[in-house]
């Protein structure tokens, strides 16, 4: 069973390449979702899926008695700086990632807890006490899925209603038991390949967003498309703005100061000067900014997931700031081609840094940011697909861990180091000729091997790397 708040086409599981996931469709409407910070699979994953449970124990009917949430492997790891503790209880509750107002959620959450219990789905009340109902399992891995779940509610007449989610990154979660039927569904020019990809945009003359939005109509209509995907901009651009407005202490325990606002009051206007070093100053400061908002849990666009959620918006402000005759529609091809690129991972490895460490986050999001920008400076197709290649190229290996758990070290700057590589990127496959040797679904191949290779200490357990040395240091060593 999928949950149906999350995209009914998109049933990923495990880093393999799944052959019926090769062969269905995925939509912009999946990849591109507006929920919360600080993580899509430690946060808006269990969210979901404790919605999806809550649901199930109403359509089953009768008086719950009991309900309680056990969390496996990565997801007991670094739950609790992921915010997964929270993000369950409140979806037990009946709130939806894109709907609930971050503002509000401390106040719900005291609400539970003075009270010991919840409302489950917005319907019965069921006595709930974090310490008691909500388990932290460090020792258990579950053999489905590095982030799994298990969600069990009793009721008055005995019967005890049980299920395993696993998060498999970008948001998206799956029931364990999940039988997902193929996809009746026909696209024009579906792909599953690098290779494909580019031979329907050349045979289409679409180029590659072209096919895409091909693709969409088999969903829904292209101006519906088009809504949409100026709705994901205004998310995107609106999240900068507000991590360019905020300050303080990023909550957590760290003592990670917010540096966005600061920066963006200290930079010169945009070009002014023609300071060598001005456009990736102000690069640096949009991804920050939209970083700092995800670790403090505001409104995030997931690109493809949260931890990662800075590059693309970063890189889409650098186009529409830095390029003489940027447009609304430039926007549109931009997130378009990025779509296409991160498909093509989701299809073939996995974007859940649980199984591919950060270069599944970050590396991704550089590798779809750097296609994008290529496409709208003007790229051909083969150009695109190498801009893409470089990006995801040299970001093979990175590793995933958060100082305590928390979606914030090495993170934050991380995505300002995504976004910049990722111009980069395009700016060489732009000075090339788009030949070049090696392509696309060889990187992305490299990249899923690297992952199921990489040691489960430097995906998202917060037990090695960074996590494990800065904790061993005083305080002042922090970075930020
Ligand atoms: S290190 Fe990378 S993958 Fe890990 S939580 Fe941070 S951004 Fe996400």
């Amino acid at each position: 069973m999928i949950d149906a708040d999350t995209p009914s086409h998109d049933p990923a599981a495990g880093s393999a390449i799944q052959p019926d996931l090769l062969a269905r469709a995925i939509s912009v409407t999946d990849l591109y979702t507006i929920g919360i910070g600080p993580s899509s699979s430690h946060t808006v994953g269990p969210m979901r899926a404790g919605r999806s449970f809550a649901r199930a124990v109403l359509e089953r009917g009768g008086t719950p008695v009991s309900v309680c949430c056990r969390l496996f492997g990565s997801l007991a790891l670094t739950g609790r700086g992921h915010a997964t503790d929270r993000a369950v209880i409140l979806g037990l509750a009946g709130w939806a990632p894109d709907a609930i107002d971050p503002d509000r959620i401390p106040a719900l959450l005291a609400t539970i807890a003075a009270d010991a219990a919840l409302r489950l789905g917005g319907g019965p009340t069921v006595p709930f006490d974090a310490g008691r109902d909500l388990v932290f399992d460090r020792e258990t891995f579950h053999p489905g899925h590095p982030n799994t779940l298990l969600l069990t509610c009793r009721f008055d007449d005995g019967f005890v209603l049980e299920r395993h989610y696993h998060s498999i990154g970008g948001g998206v979660v799956i029931a364990a038991d999940a039988v997902v039927a193929p996809a009746n569904l026909v696209q024009p020019y579906p792909f599953d390949s690098g290779a494909a990809l580019l031979a329907h945009a050349g045979d289409s003359g679409l180029g590659i967003a072209g096919v895409v939005a091909a693709n969409e109509t088999v969903w829904r209509a292209p101006d519906e498309t088009s809504a949409f995907l100026d709705a994901v901009r205004a998310a995107m651009s609106a999240c900068i703005e507000r991590g360019c407005a905020a300050a303080g202490i990023l909550p957590g325990g760290l003592g990670v100061r917010r540096r966005a606002g600061a920066i963006s009051r200290s930079l010169p206007p945009h070009g002014a000067g023609n300071d060598p070093q001005s456009p990736f100053e102000w690069v640096s400061l949009w991804a920050l900014a939209v970083n700092e908002e995800n670790a403090a849990g505001g409104r995030v666009v997931t690109a493809p997931t949260n931890g990662a959620a800075g590059v693309l918006p970063a890189v889409l402000r650098y186009y529409e700031v830095f390029t003489p005759g940027a447009t609304a529609e430039g926007a549109r091809i931009f997130l378009l081609t990025a779509a296409a690129i991160g498909f093509l991972y989701k299809k073939r490895a996995s974007i859940s840094a649980a199984e591919m460490g950060c270069q599944g986050e970050v590396g991704v999001a550089c590798s779809m940011a750097a296609a994008a920008l290529c496409a709208v400076l003007g790229g051909s197709p083969a150009q695109i697909e190498n801009a893409a290649e470089i990006g995801m190229e040299h970001n093979l290996g990175l590793t995933c861990d958060p100082i305590g758990g928390l979606v914030q070290v090495p993170c934050i700057e991380r995505n300002t180091m995504g976004a910049v590589k990722a111009i980069n990127a395009a700016y060489l496959a732009l000075r090339g000729d788009g030949q070049h040797i090696v392509s696309l679904d060889a990187v992305i191949e490299t990249m899923r091997q690297t992952g199921d290779d990489m040691r489960s200490k430097y995906k998202e357990t917060s037990l090695g790397g960074l996590a494990a040395i800065v904790a061993h240091l005083p305080v002042n060593f922090v970075e930020c």
